[in-house]
């Protein structure tokens, strides 16, 4: 797998990247790669300390654990958690979470549940709109129904000629796009705790890409640390530079933790251009998480 053209995204930040990436998919959730490829080329892009973080499972961190030993790369179980707050969908990062942890699991297994039945509906919604068999179509690229994702939906869509590649959420998938179904996913206050209850480190992933005005940002950080959270993703293959600068700023006047990861699905066809394994390094002017996890570097 060539992987050149994508490192320029990283590279146009910063001179170099360090190994260190806190944030990525497989497919057991709405990533391209199997955990053992993902894995494999997160090492092959010189990473040294990765964490898994699929969408609303830990299904992958066994196999993960075990390969991560085997090849030599440090590995930390994570899992992103769908939240609505606010009527807003804002994903929360659990780090070093225990994957045994029943209460953790059998909560995030509820939260899948809901998947299969979105997806029924984003395809009725497009069945309507001209496009038939969605569902079908979608489900070709996903491992596990309960894992279903409007990127599954992407794929089927980009793949069979009705959008353009990248263009799908715009055209069709996201708020306010005529197949969007809204969902109503764990609340703020739960997914904190289930991630802290199981002794992982809970982390507001890319908050730039709500959009949020800085006021609605600062109440999502003062409800998200009022729960126990502890972090914020500053850098982010969805964040500019001067919106890592920019957040960077804020955790350090919110005393949160500064958090890095690639948020890598796939080569192509999403909207995060990154490599998994390597970031940008963190600007200065943040507490870096790393002490939190065992990470030296
Ligand atoms: P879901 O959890 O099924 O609602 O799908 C959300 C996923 O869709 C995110 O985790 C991203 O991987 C992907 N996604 C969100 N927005 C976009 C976008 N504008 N373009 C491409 N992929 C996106
Ligand atoms: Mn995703
Ligand atoms: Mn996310
Ligand atoms: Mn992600």
């Amino acid at each position: 797998m060539n992987l050149g053209a994508d490192t320029t995204s990283i590279s146009d930040h910063a001179g170099k990247t360090i190994p260190v990436d806190l944030h990525c998919h497989s497919t057991n959730s709405d990533g391209a790669f199997k955990v053992k490829e993902l894995l494999d080329m997160a090492l092959k892009n010189g990473g040294k300390y990765l964490a898994l973080t699929d969408h609303d499972t830990v299904a992958g961190i066994a196999e993960a654990r075990i390969y991560a030993k085997e090849i030599g790369l440090s590995f930390i179980p994570g899992v992103e958690i769908s939240v609505t707050w606010n009527h807003s969908l804002v994903h929360i990062i659990g780090l070093n979470i225990n994957d045994k942890d029943q209460a953790l699991v059998n909560n995030l297994q509820h939260l899948q549940n809901g998947r299969i039945t979105r997806g029924q509906k984003i395809a009725e919604k497009l069945a309507k709109l001209g496009i038939p068999d969605a569902l079908n179509g979608a489900m070709k690229y996903c491992s596990d129904p309960k894992a279903l994702s409007r990127t599954h939906f992407l794929r089927f869509l980009t793949e069979n000629g009705y959008a353009k590649a990248n263009r799908a959420f715009d055209k069709y998938l996201a708020p306010g796009k005529p197949a969007y179904v809204a969902h109503e996913w764990a609340s703020l206050e739960n997914a904190v705790n289930w991630i802290t209850a199981s002794g992982g480190i809970a982390v507001i992933a890319h908050p730039c890409r709500y959009k949020f005005t800085r006021t609605k940002l600062l109440k999502l950080i003062n409800d998200f640390k009022s729960y126990g959270g502890v972090g914020i993703e500053v850098v982010s293959s969805s964040h500019s530079l001067d919106d890592a600068l920019h957040i960077a700023q804020i955790a350090k006047e919110c005393d949160l933790v500064a958090s890095i990861g690639s948020d890598f699905h796939n080569i192509t066809n999403n909207f995060a251009r990154a490599n998994v394994g390597v970031n940008y390094p963190l600007p200065p002017n943040c507490t870096p998480i790393y002490s939190k996890l065992g990470i030296n570097i």
